[in-house]
């Protein structure tokens, strides 16, 4: 039997945001906190501000989730409204454009509600300072007319729960940063974490899966759900086809190489990442951007999406003068660090 696989081994597993392939992925979320897999620190901060305000009868304070994409800040936002018992609105930074756009999202909001701008570092000057009123005073000033009689109306809007999603808290203002009272980080995932994730969801889509193959997979997965669940459904495809429909070690196994994704779920940018600050930069240390366009990736992406992984694994470090390399990942490409060529 041939199967023609290419179309989908192109589309990229490692992405900063949903793609098609992620279809259905709404009905693998987690509705509550006690169906949220690890971030064990902010869900039990959550859970307290969230039990307190409800003990309250009020709104939560605004919330601040951030993290590398994929981590769940989305889902989380899902279970914030969930569990508070009101509406969930979900909007991002780019899709406002004008003041009067969020002015329009936040007076059609009923009380308690939740606003969730995901990539909310992404919001134009304008709109972040509609923002600022409406989170504190639960108010916003409506400019009208132009000119010397132009006359600014004060409109009162319902208390609501802002929740804001951003990669890098860092590239937020500060001002906009410090109005929210609650500021959750989320972390990479944990291979055990990860392959419960994997054994819910492939419940959920009613898979049949064994320890060792959700087990590689979470392994293979840099600490992402989002990626775990985009492996687990090619990973099924390769069980159907050659493995009697079952999800183990070797059909796991069998479908990541196809991916071309390694042991430690690097990917082919990965690769080439290591590979070019080794071989045209001698180990490093070069600026992001010079890496950036040396590999022909968008700078952010590297940052967002590839970074955090090979950080946590130990094979990268950002110093004040650039990215440099580490010695177990002149190991891992099999490479010989500068001055040993000799042992190679
Ligand atoms: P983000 O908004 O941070 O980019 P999402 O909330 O969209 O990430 O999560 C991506 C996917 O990962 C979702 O489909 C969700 O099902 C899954 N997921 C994320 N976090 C968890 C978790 N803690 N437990 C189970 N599944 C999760």
């Amino acid at each position: 039997m041939s199967i023609d696989f290419s179309q989908d081994l192109e589309a990229p597993l490692v992405t900063t945001s949903p793609t098609p392939l992620d279809d259905g992925e709404f009905s693998l979320r987690p509705r509550t906190l006690a169906d949220y897999t690890g971030q064990e620190k902010a869900k039990g901060n959550l859970a307290v501000y969230i039990e307190a305000a409800r003990r309250r009868s009020e709104p939560l304070d605004h919330v601040l989730l951030y993290g590398p994409p994929g981590l769940g800040k989305t889902t989380l936002a899902g279970i914030i409204a969930n569990e508070m018992g009101v509406k969930l609105r979900v909007t991002s930074g780019p899709a406002i454009e004008k003041a009067g756009d969020l002015a329009a999202l936040l007076t059609n909001l009923s009380a308690g509600d939740v606003l969730f701008i995901d990539e909310i570092h992404r919001l134009n000057r304008a709109v972040e300072e509609i923002l600022y009123p409406a989170m504190e005073d639960f108010a916003i000033d409506i400019v009208i007319g132009k000119g010397p009689s132009a006359n600014s109306i004060r409109l009162e809007l319902p208390r609501f729960t802002l929740v804001g999603a951003t990669t890098r808290a860092g590239q937020l203002s500060s001002p906009l940063r410090d109005r929210f009272g609650v500021q959750l980080r989320l972390e990479l995932y944990t291979k055990e974490e990860l392959q419960r994730i994997v054994t819910r969801s492939a419940a959920l889509l009613q898979m049949d899966i064994d320890p060792a193959g959700a087990a590689e997979i979470a392994a293979r997965s840099r600490g992402t759900p989002r990626i775990a669940n985009r492996i687990l459904r090619r990973v099924r495809d390769f069980a159907q086809l050659y493995h009697d429909g079952v999800i183990t070690r070797n059909a796991a196994a069998h479908a990541l190489g196809q991916l071309e994704i390694d042991q430690l779920g690097l990917d082919a940018v990965d690769r080439r990442m290591l590979t070019a600050i080794i071989e045209n930069y001698n180990g490093g240390p070069v600026g992001l951007e010079t890496l950036a366009a040396t590999i022909g990736e968008e700078a952010v992406t590297l940052e967002d999406v590839y970074e955090p992984y090979l950080m946590q694994i130990g094979f990268l470090t950002r110093t004040p003068r650039g990215r440099c390399v580490t010695q177990l990942a002149y190991e891992h490409l099999h490479l010989a660090p500068p001055g040993q060529q000799q042992f190679l």
